[in-house]
This record gives C-alpha cells, sequence and structure tokens, in this order.
C-alpha cells in the first residue's frame, strides 16, 4: 500500500529484514520456544546486521536513521510470527538502551550501549515489582549511596530479558525520588529467577532480588531524581513501538488465514466462499487498514518532535485491543487446526494475550487518554 511516510528506501529495507527473518531466523523459532531462550548468535547477528542500533548514534556504532526504519524493522518483527523474539528484541533496543542513548554519559555510552548495539551484550528494562506495576511512582526498589557505590535492594518483577540480561537499566528509589541505574546482571546480591508464562515463551521473563547489591554510582543514567520523567518521557517511544509491533503481528495472522482460506474445503466449498467468513474479514482488514493510519499518524507526530502522549496511548490501546480480536477471529477461521500447536496461528493467539497488559495496561492507556481530553492535563517533555 503506497504511504506518505515510507519511502522507496525504507520499504527496500523492509523487503530486506523480512527475507533475513524468513531465511534466517524463522526456522529456528520452534527451538527458542521449547528452550524459552534466544541464543547469544542471534543477537549477535542481529547486531551485525545493524538491526540493533537502528535508532542510535553511529559514533557507538548505531545507523542513527530515520525513525521510518525503525517502523519498518518493528512491523516486521511484529510481521515474523514469534511475539517473544519481538518482545526481546525491542525491549532491548527501545526501551532499556534507549534510556543510555538519551541520557547516559560518554563512559556509559561506551560500556553499555556500544556492546548492545553491536549484540554483545543484552539489555533488560526493570520498573514493574511484585507489589506496583501500573502505579510506577510507589516503586519501592532502594539504592542508598555508601562512599562510591549504590547499595540496592528490592525486588522487580515480569521483567522481559530479565535473565540473561547484562546489564539491567533499573527504576529505583533514590531519598524521596526516583532515578535511573544500570545494574549488571551478575553483580553479587543479584538473585533471578525465571518466570513460566502463558506465550512470549522465546523470551526469558524474569523476577530479580536485589539483596545488597553494590553498583557503582558512575552507573547512574542522567540526574538522580530524574527517573520518575526519564521514565515517563519514554513511554511514548515504547507504546509507538507496540503499537508497530502489533500492525505487524496483525498483518502476518490475517496473511496466514487468507491462505488458509484458500486451502481449506468444507461443504464441497473453498471456505473462502462463504459469506460469513468473507464479511469478517473485511471487517478486520478494514478495521486493521484505520489502526494502521493512527499508528503512523502518531509516529509522524512523533518524527516531528512532538511530545504526543495522547496519540501514542490511543496506539497502544487501540492496536493490542484489536490484536486481540484479530487473533481470536483469525483462529476460529482455523477451526480444530486453530488450537493445535504445530499452527502458527495457535503461537500467534497466546502471544497476543498479554498485549494489554505489559507496557502499561488498557485500563491505564484510557486514564491517560480520559485525563488528557477531559481534565487538560499535559505532559512535557524530559529528554
Ligand atoms: C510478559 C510480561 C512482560 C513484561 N515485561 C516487563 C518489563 O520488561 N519491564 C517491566 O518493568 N515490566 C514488565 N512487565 C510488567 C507490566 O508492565 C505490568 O504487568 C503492567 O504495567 C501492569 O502492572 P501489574 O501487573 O502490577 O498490574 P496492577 O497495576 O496491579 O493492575 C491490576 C489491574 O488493575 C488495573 N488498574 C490498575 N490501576 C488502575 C487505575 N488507576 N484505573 C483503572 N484500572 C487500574 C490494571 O489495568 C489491571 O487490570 C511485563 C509483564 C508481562 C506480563
Amino acid at each position: 500500500m503506497k504511504s506518505p511516510y515510507f519511502q522507496e528506501e525504507h520499504h527496500l529495507f523492509r523487503q530486506s529484514v523480512r527475507e533475513f527473518f524468513q531465511k534466517e531466523l524463522s526456522p529456528h523459532f520452534n527451538e527458542w520456544e521449547e528452550a524459552r531462550q534466544i541464543p547469544r548468535w542471534v543477537w549477535k547477528k542481529m547486531g551485525e546486521m545493524g538491526y540493533l542500533g537502528l535508532c542510535h548514534e553511529e559514533s557507538y556504532g548505531g545507523t542513527d536513521a530515520d525513525f521510518w526504519y525503525s517502523a519498518a524493522f518493528l512491523e516486521e518483527l511484529g510481521r515474523a510470527g514469534n511475539g517473544g523474539f519481538a518482545c526481546a528484541i525491542s525491549v532491548h533496543e527501545y526501551m532499556a538502551l534507549n534510556h543510555i542513548s538519551r541520557a547516559g554519559t560518554p563512559v556509559q555510552k561506551e560500556q553499555f550501549l556500544r556492546s548492545g548495539i553491536a549484540g554483545d551484550t543484552i539489555s533488560a528494562l526493570a520498573i514493574s515489582e511484585p507489589d506496583v506495576g501500573s502505579n510506577v511512582q510507589g516503586i519501592r526498589t532502594s539504592a542508598t549511596l555508601d562512599g562510591d557505590h549504590y547499595v540496592v535492594n528490592g525486588s522487580k518483577t515480569f521483567i522481559s530479558n530479565g535473565y540473561y540480561a547484562d546489564y539491567i537499566t533499573t527504576l529505583v528509589k533514590t531519598g524521596d525520588s526516583l532515578s535511573l541505574l544500570v545494574i549488571p546482571g551478575k553483580t553479587e546480591g543479584v538473585n533471578r529467577t525465571k518466570l513460566r508464562k502463558m506465550g512470549w515463551h522465546s523470551s526469558d521473563t524474569a523476577e530479580i532480588h536485589f539483596d545488597g547489591a553494590r553498583v557503582p554510582k558512575e552507573n547512574l543514567i542522567g540526574q538522580e531524581g530524574m527517573g520518575f520523567y526519564y521514565i515517563m518521557d519514554s513511554f511514548q517511544i515504547e507504546r509507538l513501538s507496540a503499537g508497530l509491533l502489533s500492525i505487524g503481528a496483525m498483518d502476518g495472522m490475517l496473511e496466514m488465514t487468507l491462505r488458509y482460506m484458500q486451502e481449506r474445503e468444507a461443504f464441497g466449498r473453498s471456505i473462502r466462499k462463504f459469506q460469513a467468513l468473507r464479511h469478517r474479514m473485511a471487517d478486520l482488514v478494514t478495521e486493521v487498514e484505520a489502526c494502521r493510519q493512527l499508528t503512523h499518524h502518531a509516529t509522524w507526530l512523533f518524527t516531528q518532535g512532538e511530545f504526543a502522549v495522547k496519540e501514542a496511548s490511543m496506539v497502544k490501546l487501540h492496536a493490542a485491543e484489536l490484536q486481540k480480536k484479530v487473533a481470536d477471529e483469525c483462529l476460529q477461521f482455523f477451526g480444530g487446526y486453530g488450537y493445535m500447536e504445530e499452527y502458527p496461528i495457535c503461537q500467534a493467539y497466546r502471544d497476543t494475550r498479554v498485549g494489554t497488559i505489559a507496557g502499561g495496561t488498557s485500563e491505564i492507556m484510557r486514564e491517560i487518554i480520559a485525563k488528557m481530553t477531559m481534565d487538560d492535563v499535559s505532559y512535557a517533555k524530559v529528554y
């Protein structure tokens, strides 16, 4: 489809990403799902392809490409059909490394960003805690300065990449305010447990306990006390990324469903001839198209330097909710085969469910949109 946003070079890039995923990675997806882990060679290969530094500075190995390259990349990542892999890569590049890229010192960038872009190290972003998820300001994990180290105590949970991460960008309480600290995964006093979950099996999700973990004070990102604002600021890129991944995932599900409808017969006819299914498919492609336009518009606002919190929240809300509907309806078109593990729509359905929870729930998105629409609340950029 023609687009005012994606130019010829973005289309070519998209095509090359799609071919790379199809040829080099998707044959291994089932192994990763079984192993509940993405092997290190994949991270390295993604780094060599330049895919982990699309939005990061050239001086640290990134490409610093315009954001439409990232948009095409994220859509293809979603379309590839492994939600866990998509989660792992997007958390690493657009969430954890994003903070170092934006507020890190040159020394931090040399240490954490360069290796992350190269795929030599894996990064996680740890905000949620066992007792606190949506209410970010209520986190309790503390970091107390002791000489030239912070001593960290507390727990984080549901942390994507958290089990294997070399570096964990962590939101901590420093006195009465919040700060961001990069905690190396191998630090003494950092204990990690892998969590079992419904979907996203390729991605590791961890509960992390900090028991007097000593972290050099040089690992503080930006200014002490600014952590909450850095996190809030980054929600915009996180929500857009989630929306772009969803658009790709929905395209992938619709494509596999249309292929199946071509092949499957019932009552002596191809099931694609049944009007009941045709109309539902027509509704789905229409809704996905409307969602795509909203997502691309919000992405365009972002590329123009706008702090489009309302639009980005609408994208996260609408895309995640619609993806749930698309997964459910597409699975129905497959009949009993849709419920069988060897059919990719089955994994797509499981992987989809978390979309309205992770990265901010649908209820929280509605709260933000309602406040901005009805109470004249507005948010200012920090970075
Ligand atoms: C697979 C997975 C991966 C994740 N990855 C990460 C990660 O990498 N890093 C990280 O920090 N976190 C991660 N999370 C955590 C995720 O961001 C939280 O689960 C989410 O923010 C919700 O927090 P909670 O689970 O504590 O739910 P709660 O905050 O306890 O909410 C429970 C319910 O109450 C609703 N609710 C809460 N407050 C309100 C309100 N004000 N108005 C209306 N309804 C409300 C919620 O919408 C929800 O339905 C991940 C979660 C999952 C499942």
